[in-house]
């Protein structure tokens, strides 16, 4: 980890600054913070010194043009479509999303004229008939939240390059630990480190991760800033005014737990990687379970495209499925160990049942579509012992 720490005493942690706002010496340096020619924190829902602390921290770590943390994932998805978007303009984006990010496009944006238009996102023609004059971005998670499906990232950043698209990705679920967004040619990584980076779910969390761009030109919103700012086009915007304005600041106190977990990252996604695949493996060998979804087995359909996306393993969610919903409860209540909570990349093993959770205000139909089948479980694995864990999943599906 970088040292960045400018804190006077040279404490090896950084200090929580805790403050709403900073005090000057004279008018005259309170406005020069303002009008930027002396930079200083001025008030922490525009920037806090333990906030800027982990921005400059991930900026370093990924190689990216500069971080803006947000007060969960879905501020950081929102920050940045507000960013980039407006009414009349629409993004191509995968028909398989996390439940909130498909509520928020179709629920939230669509009335202010913003069209999200699903696809598979595996055939270049199918993705190419769906763009248009108004598209300006492919928004998509690498990988997807329940059913484990993986992108091909360099064939969209390929597209994305050749129609003049951003090319969003959520890498909520690997993280940066686990996939290189820079390498791969994404212009905009969002994180919800709620997960993987919080360090076992210790506060609530987002990322938006700007890497250099000249896409940023063929955005019409941003051609203002893509003038004066160059590369830096999208990170300006967001700081001197959409992230100003929306208000979805970190604080100090989550953007302090976040640090800690950083520390620790690496340790606890090569745990939760390695204990995944063995929970994987065990659960492909149980007559009850119909299908395992990680594309870290061998014998999964996307196991040949994780080695590329993410050679280092494919983190610790997976899902599977049992016969039914009922099989599924009472599986899921004989457990002694796996807790039954939401949220994933926690420390401890989280199981849920998407359809009657997450997914439970959408229609039967519309699940189906989605693949959210009645018997399908998320688990999301931790980092406890290997044979603890398989004994306790064996406990139950007995
Ligand atoms: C959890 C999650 C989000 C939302 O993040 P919050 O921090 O809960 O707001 C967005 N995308 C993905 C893929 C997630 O797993």
């Amino acid at each position: 980890m970088p040292n960045n720490n400018k804190d006077p005493y040279h404490t090896l942690k950084f200090p929580i600054y805790d403050s709403a706002a900073f005090e000057f010496e004279t008018s005259e340096d309170l406005g020069a913070a303002f009008d930027g020619s002396k930079p200083a924190f001025i008030y922490s829902r525009t920037s806090n010194p333990t906030v800027t602390a982990l921005e400059e921290r991930i900026t370093q770590v990924t190689g990216a043009n500069g971080t803006v943390a947000v007060s969960s994932g879905m501020a950081a998805i929102t920050n940045t479509l507000m960013s980039i978007l407006q009414g009349g303009d629409n993004i191509i984006t995968s028909n398989r999303l996390f439940g909130n990010t498909y509520s928020l496009f179709e629920s939230t944006l669509r009335p202010f004229g913003i069209d999200a238009r699903y696809s598979a996102l595996e055939k270049t023609t199918e993705i190419e008939s769906l763009i248009d004059a108004r598209t300006r971005a492919i928004f998509c998670e690498n990988i997807t939240n329940p059913l484990m499906s993986i992108y091909d990232i360099d064939l969209l950043a390929t597209i994305a390059r050749k129609h003049k698209l951003l090319l969003i990705i959520d890498n909520s679920v690997p993280s940066f630990g686990l996939f290189n967004a820079k390498k791969l040619g994404v212009d905009i990584e969002i994180i919800s480190s709620t997960k993987a980076i919080s360090g076992g779910a210790t506060s609530i969390g987002g990322l938006i991760i700007c890497y250099k761009s000249e896409q940023w030109k063929h955005v019409p919103v941003l051609q203002e800033w893509f003038k004066q700012w160059g590369d830096e086009a999208l990170y300006r915007r967001l700081k001197k005014e959409v992230f100003r304005n929306m208000g979805s600041c970190m604080s100090a106190h989550a953007a302090w737990l976040q640090m800690l977990g950083l520390e620790t990252l690496e340790l606890r996604l090569e745990r939760s990687c390695a204990n995944a695949l063995a929970v994987a493996e065990f659960l492909s060998t149980q007559k009850t379970v119909k299908t395992v979804y990680y594309p870290g087995l061998p014998s999964d359909s996307y196991h040949k495209l994780s080695l590329r996306m993410f050679p280092a393993g494919c983190g610790g969610m997976l899902s599977f499925e049992l016969a039914d919903r009922k099989s599924a409860f009472a599986f899921m209540d004989r457990l002694q160990l796996i807790r039954r909570a939401t949220n994933l990349c926690d420390n401890k093993s989280l199981i849920i049942h998407p359809a009657s959770t997450i997914y439970c205000e959408y229609s039967p139909e519309l699940r189906t579509e989605m693949g959210v089948s009645e018997g399908l479980i998320r688990l999301s694995v931790g980092i406890e012992n290997t044979v603890d864990l398989i004994d306790d999943l064996s406990q139950a599906l007995a």
